[in-house]
């Protein structure tokens, strides 16, 4: 190094530090790192060409988008670089190009975020410990990456962000995709517009221009003609191709000034051996890149893995079941998902790997609805009489859904194992009332039933709707079974001073009124000496029906005979909360009711091991929601439209999909929304702030407060979507709707149209997004839930479909959820692996009975 550059080099690295000091926050230099480094490259002209400088650039490259994780590890390792030009011995270090791997050993701690936490310290890094590094044939399929002879530790580093960190993640570290160059071509041949690969001879490299504007120009050449690559910075290119070799180009054609060319092409040198070719020639795998792993490097490395270790893969499948579903071998599968041979394997390959993805799915959730089903529950009898005084004090007819809803719980109440049942029906379809029905038979068989929404609110709302409705039906209830419980033998003296207190609770007691039903509300709300109160009812079976929150059954409640228990609107109460239950030496049945219109492929995935009804019927009589889209610059007309509804005393929701602003969106955030309807739109009407950032209790309290009509309009985030009940509330504004999924869009607007006003919908969005349209456009044309859940599938694919993911549900890497004849016949092989063998005890099972113990772990964790 000259003194210049000596100087130069110091003055970049000391911006890094100060960069890092900073916490990484891309304060430091005025106009972002990303600016000061082209500007420091102009400038810097010789500096900035040696390979230590340039590999420490190329690891900030992206700096803007990175997380602050990634920033600080960038910048620890850009320092490094920076160091290593100082260091005595290593002034003369050879061009160690970004895309070829080194054989650099790894150090001797296998704890890679230490090692690179100590880059900043003058520790040499590059000791050579040979003691735990074997080449890939000795090693097992579950020893970590760092352990294979010859790797470099940058690349063991960049695969443990991506969560690989053992030889067999690598392996199912799938492609996100693969380019399809399979096609050589001479170079007279090609096609502009077509993706290409060309093979030939280097005839000419140069460098042009400098700084950000650099570009190497590579020109080679065949029997047929020249033609030209162009790679935009990617100084070191030039270094690595020259002139009189014979390399592989694959890429778009495209022209420049009427001369046929290709732009940053992938390359690679040839060699004759055609298998030999990895980044060009084929189907090539392109990986999910991190900062730090590049994608040659990548593939080179993957393809030596996959090719010493597919072929020791055992399958977990028996062959017999293998053939019984057409299924390629797991090794083979493996090795063709990286490196297919051509489309039909590849296509074989991804059915294998998703079907065993299914089949696990399928076994767990197979294996969970048997160890339900044998447990002994308790076998209701169902009383007629009761069930037709119910009918009686409803004010309407029960649609033929929610009769054949009903039915179908009855049957299984009726049954000695405990219902696990789902019920499903959009918003409004009158699932309280099947929820009603069937926990009055728990009540009238002498059991305590639980009723537990996911908010406080909806709690309260429940417990006013059911305390109204069941406490009319006179239950001729058996003799209330009383357990010694502790809170019996707490009872004292003063026990009739605690009977009246359950007077005000209850509103009457066992004693005056043996018959009609007595609901309780269990919230965080309740005094403490209410909450007592409620407690002991709850353990001396005075109590039939509790409502409350989830803590119902996880917390201190103690029941004297729960015999049922209903989760409203909660997808996500499962297996955890039933063993929970069942720990509690409660065997209930259980009835899980969801609102989100779910298509039946996921249902068989994510409720696998429930039984489901559906209400697929509106009541009659509701009125249509008016739903439109607009544009931005139709939010005046909005305006006009909630100033009139509020005159006439309507309630109005605005939902925003950010709680704060941010640079990248042009949206507005929920913050900013309330800013400028309370003070610029509507400084005289009363309007309310709600998002994910207040706690429950005070959520509760905006929501409580909005529907007592202390205010007219509430600006929400995303939190409104529970199912919450404001009759008086009549239109929903969406803002960036093309930002929401269409099942969440759905809820949204199953706030409003709940009275007997007509109410409308307004999605806002400026997106010309052909699919975005298509889906808010779906919304204006229907109200049917389901309809637009097959439509969002459709449309989206399943990994958005909630918008995020569901707790406890697999994450699948290759199946597609919407592959729905797949999935069928994973299950159906599932149902027949179990029929021979249920808890999979055979030896030839003992395998898969691990895989499947695996998957449902990580899925677990996961969620
Ligand atoms: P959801 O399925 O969204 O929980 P609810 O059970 O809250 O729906 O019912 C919505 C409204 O419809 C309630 O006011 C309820 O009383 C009413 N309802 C339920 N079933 C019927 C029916 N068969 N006919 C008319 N109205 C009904
Ligand atoms: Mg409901």
């Amino acid at each position: 190094m000259t003194e210049a550059e000596r100087q130069q080099v110091t003055a970049l690295g000391k911006l890094l530090a100060a960069e890092r000091r900073d916490g990484c926050a891309n304060r430091v230099a005025s106009d972002g790192l990303m600016t000061y480094l082209k500007q420091w490259s102009a400038t810097a002209v010789s500096a900035a060409r040696l390979p230590a400088v340039q590999r420490a650039i190329g690891r900030l490259v992206g700096y803007d988008s990175m997380t602050v994780a990634e920033r600080d590890q960038a910048l620890a390792e850009a320092i490094e670089d920076l160091r290593s030009l100082f260091r005595t011995g290593n002034s003369s270090e050879t061009v160690t190009s970004i895309a070829t791997p080194s054989n650099e050993p790894i150090p001797e701690s296998t704890n890679v975020s230490k090692v690179s936490r100590s880059l900043g310290s003058r520790q040499p890094r590059r000791q050579t410990v040979k003691t735990q590094q074997r080449s890939l044939v000795e090693l097992e399929l579950d020893a970590p990456l760092e352990q294979i002879a010859g790797v470099q530790w940058r690349l063991v580093a960049s695969f443990r962000r991506l969560g690989v960190n053992t030889i067999r993640d690598l392996l199912y570290h799938f492609p996100r995709r693969y380019d399809d160059v399979s096609n050589r071509r001479m170079i007279g041949e090609l096609q502009i517009g077509a993706e290409e690969t060309v093979i030939g001879e280097v005839t000419d490299v140069r460098t042009i221009g400098t700084g950000p504007k650099l570009r190497v120009r590579v020109e080679i050449s065949d029997e047929t003609g020249s033609i030209e690559a162009i790679f935009f910075n990617q100084r070191w290119i030039a270094q690595q191709i020259r002139v009189g070799q014979t390399i592989a180009l694959s890429g778009k054609v495209t022209t420049f000034g009427g001369k046929r060319q290709f732009s940053s092409p992938r390359w690679e040198r040839y060699t004759p051996d055609p298998d030999a070719l990895l980044h060009t020639g084929r189907l090539v795998p392109i990986y999910p890149l991190t900062q730090g792993l590049h994608e040659n490097q990548a593939r080179r490395f993957i393809k030596q893995v996959v090719d010493a270790m597919t072929p020791r893969v055992v399958d977990h499948l028996p062959p017999a079941r293998r053939a019984q579903a057409r299924l390629l071998p797991l090794g083979e599968a493996l090795a063709q998902i990286h490196f297919p041979s051509d489309k039909k394997k590849l296509d074989e390959a991804r059915r294998r790997l998703g079907f065993d993805e299914f089949l696990f799915i399928q076994i767990g959730v197979l294996q969970r609805k048997r160890l339900w089903q044998q447990e002994m529950g308790y076998a209701f009898t169902i009383n007629e009489e009761v069930h037709a005084e119910l009918l009686h004090l409803l004010p309407f007819q029960l649609t033929t859904a929610q009769q054949q809803a009903i039915s179908e719980i009855f049957a299984d109440l009726r049954r000695p194992s405990p219902m696990a049942r789902l019920l499903q029906g959009d918003v409004g379809s009158g699932k309280t009332v099947v929820a009603a029905a069937a926990l009055l038979q728990a009540i009238a068989n002498g059991f305590q039933g639980a009723l537990m929404a996911p908010t406080e609110i909806l709690a309260e709302q429940h417990a006013k709707n059911l305390k109204q409705l069941l406490g009319r039906v006179r239950v001729p209830r058996k003799a209330p079974t009383y357990q010694q419980t502790s809170w019996q033998s707490a009872l004292d003296a003063e026990e009739s001073a605690k009977l009246a207190e359950m007077i005000a609770i209850l509103g009457r007691t066992p004693e005056e009124d043996a018959e009609g039903a007595r609901v309780a509300l269990l919230t965080g709300s309740l005094s403490a000496r209410e909450r007592r109160q409620v407690l002991e009812g709850i353990a001396r079976g005075e109590i039939d029906l509790v409502i409350g929150t989830h803590a119902l059954i996880t917390e201190t409640v103690q029941f004297a005979n729960l015999g049922l228990v209903v989760v409203d609107e909660q997808h996500r109460f499962g297996v955890e909360q039933r063993l929970r239950l069942k720990n509690k030496g409660y065997n209930p049945h259980m009835l899980v009711m969801t609102a989100t219109p779910i298509p039946r492929t996921l249902t068989l995935t994510i409720y696998g091991d429930l039984d489901v009804s559906v209400l697929d019927e509106r009541p009659p009589g509701r009125q249509e929601i008016r739903t439109r889209v607009v544009s931005r610059s139709e939010r005046e007309k909005v305006y006009r439209h909630i100033r009139k509804q509020v005159e006439e005393g309507r309630q109005v929701y605005v939902i925003c999909p950010l709680v704060e602003e941010s640079e990248k969106l042009d949206l507005p955030s929920a913050e900013e929304m309330y800013e400028r309807l309370q003070h610029e739109v509507f400084p005289d009407l009363k309007v309310a702030l709600l998002h994910g950032k207040l706690s429950a209790r005070e959520k509760d309290d905006v929501m409580r407060a909005f529907r007592a009509h202390q205010y007219d309009i509430l600006v929400a985030t995303a939190v409104i979507e529970v199912g919450i009940d404001v009759p008086n509330a009549t239109t929903i504004v969406i803002e960036g709707a093309e930002r929401f999924g269409l099942a969440q869009l759905h809820q949204f607007r199953g706030r409003v149209g709940r009275g007997n006003h007509q109410s409308y919908c307004f999605l806002i969005s400026d997106s010309n997004n052909q699919q975005s349209r298509e889906r808010l456009a779906a919304l204006e044309q229907t109200t049917d839930g389901f309809k637009l859940a097959e439509i969002d599938l459709q449309l989206r694919g399943p990994g958005e479909f909630f918008g995020t993911r569901q707790s406890g549900t697999p994450d699948l890497k290759m199946a597609r959820q919407g592959d729905t004849r797949l999935l069928t016949e994973a299950r159906a092989l599932a149902d027949a692996i179990l029929a021979d063998d249920p808890e999979l005890k055979r030896p030839e099972h003992e395998l898969l009975r691990r895989k499947v113990n695996e998957f449902w772990a990580a899925a677990m964790q996961a969620g």
